[in-house]
Parts: structure tokens; C-alpha cells; sequence
């Protein structure tokens, strides 16, 4: 099986100037540079295309779209895919699931809360445990006379949670079973949703998995033998957003993948 290194960026990579390029003028003064243009993002597609069409070979193929950030990559990856076979007079159809991954941490406010008596309040302290505390109220059981504090194991919710991350999606993935799936990512940095994916896609039995990323960071974390399969750049540890990457949901409607600058991260931050 090929493993791409993708187009390495390197540390010292400053971008380019911003002003000699086309980008929304309501992020002007927000962004600090062009890390890499939006045709090289394209031009890099289409070699991905290339690489997955010469190993997975024309055959029908499974997509699984990680949202919310890899819905350009995956429109355009796909959109290359088939053309490149129509282009070589073959058949291949293409079907596209879309999942999305949330920290399991747990969230008492709109959960909790609602199944609590009034006067009572939440806070969660880990992955599954949660603090509540009962103001003139008694609850049968676990109650702490002197402090009214509670501490509950909250387990997870349902069987689709990896480690701390919960899968939303398709509630029946089975039609991935005897198929080759490609999961598309755009972008990998610590590799913690791609192998909690990995590991769920799996127990859906599909006869191969591939995995594409746009983006792969080089971080400390990072292991170099768990690449995605299909690589479009290695860029340094930097917080990128464009081409669909957000910063607190801004920044997806930009075609170019750039970096942040100081006044956009005061600008939008929650
Ligand atoms: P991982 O599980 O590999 O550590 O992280 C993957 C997720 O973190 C991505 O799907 C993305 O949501 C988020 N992420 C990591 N680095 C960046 C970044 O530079 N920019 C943006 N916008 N999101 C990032």
C-alpha cells in the first residue's frame, strides 16, 4: 500500500502576501498571510484523485466525509475522482457519507439540566464525571448532608465513542460492510479522529479502508507511521483555516488555506 509524504511545507514557511491575492474583503486585517493558495489546493486534488483511482482501482467506493471541515476537500476530491474515470472511459460510482466527531466531554448545560430538579446545578469536571449541586433539595441515595454536592459517573452515552470522542452520524454505517471506504479528513493533527474512525469504520467489516487528508501536521504528537494513506501537504504546527477550516465557525467561506492573524483571533473569538 503507498504511503504519500504529500508536499512538505516547511517550518520556516512564511506564506504569502495576502494583497496580492483575491480573498473576501471582510477578512481584510484578519488574516496574516496565504499559506497555499487555493489552485494549489486544487492542482493537489486531482493528484490525490489520481493516486486513489491507481490503487483502489475503478470500483465502486464508500466516501466518508468528516465534517464540518472536510466538505470542500471532500466535494472537489470526489468531483476529481469521477471525472478522472469518465475521462478513461470506466464506470465507478461513488457514495458519500458524512460524519462528524465532538469531544465526549460531558455538556450539562443542555443536558443535564433538563432532567434535574430547579434550584440544581451542573458542572462537568472530566469526561464522564459531573458535579451537581442541590440547593434546598433532597434527592434520595447519594446525598452529602454537609455540602449538598454530588459527584456522578456519567458513562458514555452510546457505543459509538473512541476514547474521548463521540461519532455523530449515519446511526446504520453497514452499508460499508464488503466495500472500500475512503474516510477524508482535511486536516490530521494530533491523528486521534483518525484513528478513532479507523477503529469504527472497521467494525462495520468494509473490505479495504483508505484514509485521505488534505492537511497533516507535523506536531511532537504526531506518529509518523499512522499517515493517512493519501497526503496532500505536511505543514508545520501552525493553526490554519480557509478551504472550509474554520476558527469558531468564520474563515470557511475563504478558498485560500491561511493563517490567522492576531487581530482575526481577538476579532472572533467566543
Ligand atoms: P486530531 O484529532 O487529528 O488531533 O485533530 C483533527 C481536528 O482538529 C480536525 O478535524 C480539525 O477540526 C481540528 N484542527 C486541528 N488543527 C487545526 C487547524 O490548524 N485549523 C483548524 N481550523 N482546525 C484544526
Amino acid at each position: 500500500q503507498r504511503k504519500e509524504t504529500g508536499v512538505v511545507i516547511k517550518d520556516g514557511w512564511s506564506g504569502y502576501n495576502l494583497e496580492l491575492f483575491n480573498y473576501p474583503e471582510h477578512y481584510r486585517g484578519d488574516l496574516e498571510c496565504v499559506y497555499i493558495p487555493h489552485g494549489v489546493v486544487m492542482n493537489r486534488i486531482e493528484c490525490l484523485a489520481r493516486d486513489i483511482l491507481e490503487d483502489i482501482g475503478h470500483e465502486d467506493m464508500m466516501v466518508l466525509c468528516v465534517l464540518k471541515g472536510g466538505y470542500k476537500f471532500c466535494s472537489d476530491l470526489v468531483e476529481s475522482i469521477k471525472a478522472q474515470s469518465r475521462s478513461a472511459n470506466r464506470r465507478l460510482t461513488t457514495r458519500v457519507e458524512f460524519i462528524r466527531l465532538k469531544s465526549y466531554l460531558y455538556q450539562p448545560d443542555c443536558e443535564l439540566k433538563t432532567q434535574l430538579p430547579q434550584r440544581t446545578s451542573a458542572a462537568s469536571v472530566g469526561v464522564h464525571w459531573v458535579i451537581v449541586t442541590v440547593r434546598a433539595c433532597v434527592l434520595t441515595g447519594y446525598r452529602n448532608t454537609s455540602a449538598n454536592i454530588f459527584l456522578f459517573y456519567i458513562p458514555s452515552q452510546n457505543d459509538q465513542s473512541t476514547e474521548d470522542l463521540q461519532i455523530i452520524g449515519p446511526d446504520d454505517l453497514s452499508v460499508l460492510k464488503g466495500k472500500n471506504v475512503l474516510i477524508v479528513e482535511a486536516i490530521v493533527d494530533t491523528g486521534k479522529t483518525m484513528r478513532a474512525l479507523l477503529q469504527h469504520v472497521d467494525t462495520f467489516q468494509p473490505k479495504m479502508v483508505r484514509v485521505a487528508g488534505l492537511l497533516v501536521k507535523r506536531v511532537p504528537q504526531g506518529n509518523p507511521s499512522e499517515l493517512p494513506d493519501y497526503v496532500g501537504f505536511v505543514i508545520p504546527n501552525r493553526f490554519v483555516v480557509g478551504y472550509a477550516l474554520d476558527y469558531n465557525e468564520y474563515f470557511r467561506d475563504l478558498n485560500h488555506i491561511c493563517v490567522i492573524s492576531e487581530t482575526g483571533k481577538q476579532k472572533y473569538k467566543v
